[in-house]
This record gives structure tokens, sequence and C-alpha cells, in this order.
């Protein structure tokens, strides 16, 4: 109840309504967010500050909520921080009058550039006293950073680092200094302007938390306008229920905020509907071991194995010009327009893709049937061979332009297939049984060979015809199969969950293998022998989305041809960092350190023998605890597979799956074997 009452009581005092967010009471909530691990306080904390938000300036609602998540826009706006730390140094050295130089050193000594530009505005003598900083401000100004493009495109991104920074309160009283030994540096704004900069506030508080946070404090507003009635657990809860509903459906805070302030959170659910044109978080599937495991988890359950084609995962939007459905405006500057209507393709990280896909966009009047006036798809497009009429390897698809492709010049075609309906119509169908999502989308659309495909499955229940399928798939070049649940509310598609109730079954965990991981490249180690002048080994890591931090896993050097290290050792060089960054959980054993560090780009799919409890490693140490001597968990004889270029680093597998592989092994009673976990 305290901290219930907490969220009902204005943070900050000092600011009117109708007044501009001062960007230093964010900084305020942030900083005391930060001295917490306790996720109660966290979103009672940000609970307070976004109802007095809401109930002083609702106006700069939307961009305090994406500023305390680290974000500028919706994920399909294309717009992203994670600015490199060269960039960083150059603007914190030129706003702040220091040399690069003593930047650099300080960012050794210290080791957080947030910190590092706190204390080089702290040294600064000021004149005369900036302009204070607003939210609104602080976020469009670090707008204009992110989409700086073109020529001299750095040195504008540096000017536009200058002037928040130049504007920039540290957060210090007279004569106190900050604290670098405990890592935090007060409510200095400097320090969380470079860590949204850096795109990660390391302040637990991810999209989960602000959802609810936000839910309650819109309930609160609505029992109390004036903070007077403390509302209800029952009312929360309810509130919650409310918000993820609506949230899972049209994951948009640019369309919830507006819709929030008009008319309450009580209204929310009718007021915001999936909508062709705003992405949907595409339900995950849980690894398998074996058909065995399959055929417990879904028994006495109608189910069915789909094939698992290997390709990129497209949620493709469509509304006909002839529609009442109308197409999200908030987004998709690039939707596709034909004669028929207006489309749009979004990744798994719903990202647009309208601009490396405009051959299926063009194509897809040829397989909408005439009724079908909107809908929402779950696709896979595959590389196709058109000649043999068949699927061709993943590497084929990658080898396509990402962007500003034309049609005309596409050489490798790709065929979509399709396996989920979600919105048909005008009404979404994510809360329908799949039985019935498939019946609809097999009459909404036809197929066109080599061009658009419906999945292909089987029903069976008889563990030899499944295993005959598994084998079918794999020879059709797919990496095996997906078995899903049919019927009931298990059955309903579940957004952004990583669910039981879609198993995947690989041919490769079947031979024994075990599941494959995509991880970060965090480090390399220069090369001996044949090696010396590329990196023959790389530090890689998994991503725990709660604490915004990347845990080591292993160190691999195995799967690479010498090509291939030569090209690694290229794009890698340039996003080499003076020392981990502060949100690397990594061993400071000082024989364990990689001999360079990089910016967190790139992910890799690698296989692994098993897991294994590790003194060195730190993948999981939260989610299994550690017993003194084991600090996580990490990969044996790991074997890099492939580069994911459709994975982000913050989509690389996280702590918590990592977690859940190894116990899973445990519990299939494998033969523990000793802590080894390194394989050069
Ligand atoms: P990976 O693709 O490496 O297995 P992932 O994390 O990208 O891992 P998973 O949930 O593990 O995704 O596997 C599901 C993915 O498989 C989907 O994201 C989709 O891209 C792909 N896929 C291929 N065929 C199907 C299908 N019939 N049903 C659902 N997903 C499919």
């Amino acid at each position: 109840q305290s901290t219930l009452k907490a969220s009902t009581k204005d943070a900050y005092p000092d600011w009117k309504a109708g007044d501009p967010v001062p960007y230093a009471a964010l900084c305020t909530t942030f900083s005391k967010i930060e001295l917490t691990t306790k996720r109660l306080e966290i979103l009672a904390l940000c609970a307070a500050f976004l109802r007095q938000v809401a109930r002083l300036s609702p106006e700069d609602l939307l961009p305090t909520v994406l500023l305390m998540i680290g974000k500028l826009a919706a994920d399909y706006a294309g717009v992203e921080l994670g600015i490199g730390e060269s960039l960083i140094m150059k603007a914190i050295g030129e706003s702040t009058g220091r040399t690069l130089k003593i930047i650099k050193e300080d960012q050794q000594k210290i080791g957080d550039l947030g910190l590092v530009a706190a204390k080089s505005r702290a040294n600064q003598p000021t004149m005369f006293k900036p302009k204070a900083l607003t939210v609104r401000g602080v976020h469009e100004g670090l707008m204009k950073i992110a989409t700086t493009e073109g020529q001299g495109a750095q040195g504008r991104k540096v000017d536009g680092i200058k002037k928040l920074l130049s504007a920039a309160d540290v957060g210090l009283a007279k004569g106190q200094t900050i604290d670098i030994n405990i890592n935090k540096g007060g409510p200095s704004e400097a320090k969380f302007i470079i860590r949204a900069l850096e795109g990660k506030m390391r302040l637990g508080l991810a999209d989960k938390n602000l959802q609810v946070a936000l839910a309650h404090a819109m309930v609160a507003l609505d029992v109390s306008p004036d903070g007077q009635k403390v509302p209800s657990e029952d009312q929360l809860k309810k509130g919650e229920e409310v918000f993820k509903a609506v949230y899972n459906e049209l994951p948009s805070y640019e369309v919830i905020v507006p819709a929030l302030l008009q008319g309450g959170i009580w209204k929310l659910r009718a007021a915001c509907k999936l909508q062709p044109g705003v992405p949907l978080k595409p339900m995950l599937a849980k690894p398998t071991k074996s058909l065995g495991e399959v055929l417990d988890r879904f028994e006495g359950k109608d189910f069915t194995c789909e094939y698992k084609y290997d390709g990129e995962r497209a949620q493709i939007h469509f509304v006909a010009h002839d529609s009442e459905q109308s197409f999200a405006t908030t987004v998709a500057p690039s939707a596709g327009k034909s004669e028929r209507g207006v489309s749009n393709i979004f990744s798994r990280n719903s990202e647009d893709l309208s601009k490396k896909y405009p051959d299926i966009l063009s194509k897809l009047p040829t397989w909408v049937k005439n009724g079908t006036k909107s809908f929402v798809l779950d696709c896979e497009t595959v590389a196709w061979d058109v000649e043999k009429k068949q699927v061709l390897p993943f590497q084929q698809l990658m080898t396509r332009k990402k962007k500003d492709v034309k049609a005309e010049d596409v050489k490798v075609k790709v065929c979509v297939f399709a396996f989920d309906l979600l919105f048909l119509n005008g009404e979404a169908l994510v809360n329908k049984p799949f039985r019935v999502r498939r019946d609809l989308m097999y009459n909404a659309f036809e197929e066109v060979e080599g061009e658009f495909t419906f999945a292909k499955y089987g029903n069976s229940r008889e563990i030899e015809e499944i295993q005959t399928l598994l084998e079918e798939s794999v020879k059709a070049s797919c990496e095996g199969l997906m078995v899903k649940m049919l019927d009931g509310v298990e059955s309903h598609y579940e957004p952004s969950r990583r669910s039981q109730n879609w198993l995947k079954v690989k041919k490769d965990y079947l031979a024994g293998a075990g599941d494959s991981l995509d991880l970060v490249v965090l480090g390399a180690y220069f090369g001996k022998g044949k090696r010396t002048s590329v990196y023959g080994a790389f530090q890689l890591a998994c991503y725990n989305p709660d604490k915004e931090v990347y845990e080591t896993v292993c160190n691999i050097g195995t799967g690479f041809s010498e090509a291939m290290l030569a090209e690694l050792h290229e794009t890698l060089s340039s996003l080499v960092i003076d020392r981990p960054k502060p949100f690397y959980d990594h061993s400071e054993g000082k024989n364990d350190q990689p001999d360079v560090w990089f910016e967190p780009r790139f992910v890799w799919e690698v296989k692994t023998a098993d897991l294994t409890l590790s003194p060195r490693y730190r993948a999981a140490a939260a989610e299994l605890g550690t017993d003194g001597v084991h600090k996580g968990v990490s990969l044996r004889f790991p074997r890099f597979i492939r580069v994911r270029d459709d994975k982000k680093p913050d989509a690389a597998t996280s702590s918590r799956q990592v977690a859940e592989m190894y116990r899973k092994q445990e519990s299939v009673g494998k033969d523990k074997k000793p802590a080894v976990d390194d394989d050069f």
C-alpha cells in the first residue's frame, strides 16, 4: 500500500499545469530508480511521475514514456540511437572544452561515458546558466541526432550532441563531487543524455514495466485526480490487464497514449484495436529436444505439425482501397500502394521491410482474393529456385539487398510461405483458435506457385508419421517442424510470447547437437600461427533485457573459414572500443580479458555441444543463482554457424532462455560434464 500511495502523489513539486515537463524532473526520477532494484519501487516511482505528467502536461506524456524506455519512436519507424563511442567522446570534448585525449583518459578510468560527460561538465566553469532542458526538447534533440543522414552526417550528429550537453545540468550541489565508485552520479542530465545516446538507459525499466506503470498512473488519475484516494489492488490489476491486452494487439505508444489521454484507461479497449499498419510483436516458439517431448506436451490435444521454413519472418499488412478499414497513418512512410490498396511488410523486429521486398508487394494482388479487403498475415519469406521450383538455403536470401530494391532488378526470388492470419476484413483474429484462423486463411488467399504458398502441414498424432514429416521437411530444405496447438484458448495467437503452445523441432536437436543460440559479439583475441593478422577467437554474450546488460557466455574459435575471419576482422576493426561498456557483464579475471572489445552490433548463430556452469562466464547468473565458484552458464564446444543479420543485439538469446536450456538439459539427466568451457 505504501508504494501505491507514493504513486498517487506528485513527485516533483515545482512544475505548474501546462508547463513543459522539465527534463531535470525526469532525471530525478531516473536517479531514484537507479538506487533501487525492487521492481515494485521502480513501478511506483515511474507511475507517480507519469501520473503527474498526464495530469499537468498531458501533451508531454508521449515523449516522457519514450525517453523512459530509451526509445524515440516505435520500432517500425526505424529510428535508432546506439551512437558509437568515438562520436560521443568527441562531442563531450568539444562541448566542455576538454581535449579528446583527456576524455579518453577519463573513459579509461571511469568506464561509463555518462559519468565522463557529467564529470567534464562539472569541471567546466559556466558563465551563465543555460536554459533548462525540457523532456520534449531532449526528445526532439535526440530525434534529430538519430535521423541525421547523408554527407557530413557525423559532424552534424556531434553538433547535435554538443547542443544537448551544453544545456545539460550536472545535477550536483555546490561542492558535491561525482561518486564514480558507486557508479551513480546523482540526477545528472548529462549522464542520462549520454545513456540515451548509447541506447541503454540501464534502469531496469524494460518495456513491460513501463506498460504496468503507465496503466497504474492512468488508474490512479481516474480514481482520484487530486491524489487524495489510493486505487485498490483490484483496480490496478484490471488496469494492467486492459493495457496489456491493448498493447499486445497494438504495440504503439504513438496511438495508445493519445487515446489514454482522451478517454482514460477504461475506454482504451474500445478505442484501440489491432490495426493494419501497426505491426504486432510476433509469437515465438520454444525449443524441444525430441518428438517424444512434443507428444508429452500436447498429450490428448489436437495439434498440427508445419514445416519450419528457413527464411525471414514477415508480417504482411494490407487494406484495400474499397475497405472501411483504415491503414494506420502513424506508420509506413514507404507502404506499398497498388491499384488494389495499401500494403506493408514488417520484420521479426517490427522494422519496415517494404523497401527490401517491393517484389512481394507488387505481386500481392495476384494472391489476395477479391473478397479479402484487409488482413495481417504471418509468414516466412524464403529464397526460391525458379527453375528447380524449390526452396533455397537461408544464405541465398541474405544476399539480397536490404534497401532501395527495385522489383525488376531482383535476382534472388522469394516465395512467401503463409502460416497464420491475425486480422481479416476488419476483425482481429488473435483470440480465435488456430484451426479457425487457418481455415479463414485458406479461404482468403490463392496459392501462386513460387510466389505465395501456405506452409505445408500434417495433423497426425502418430510418432512415426511425424518422424516421416520431419524427414520430408528436411529434404525440402526446411529446418524441421513447428508444432502448434489447434483448439481452445491455448491455440490463440500470443503476440511477443515465446509460447509453450508453439514448439520447434529442428533436425539438429534430434542429432543431439542441442539448440542453437544467437549471441552478440563483444570482444576478440588476436590470432596465433596462421591467423596472426586477424582475430582468431571471439567472446560472445547473451542479452538480459531486464537489466539491459550483455552477459558473456563463451569464447569461440571454431566454425570459421580463413576467408570469413579476414572479412570479420575488417568489419569488426571499426567497432573497437577502449574498454568494455558498463553494460557488459564479463569476468574481471586478468586472464579472461579479450585483446579487444567492440561496440555491440553483430549477432551470430552458434551451436553448442551442451551448457555447463562456469567460473568465468556470466550468462543467466541471476536466474540460476551463483554458488561462489560458478558465476554463470557457458557453452561447451561452441561452433559458429552464421551471421544473423535479421537480429539486433537486443533480440539475441536471452539470459532466461539460456537458463531454461541449461535446466532442461539437467532435467533430462544428462551426465554432468566437468566445467571446461573453452575449446581453444
Ligand atoms: P530460430 O529461427 O533460430 O529458430 P527465432 O528465435 O528466430 O529462432 P523461433 O521462435 O525460435 O524464432 O522460431 C520460429 C521462427 O521460425 C519464426 O520466427 C519464423 O521466422 C520461422 N518459421 C518458419 N516456418 C514457420 C512456421 N510454419 N510457423 C511459425 N514460424 C515459422
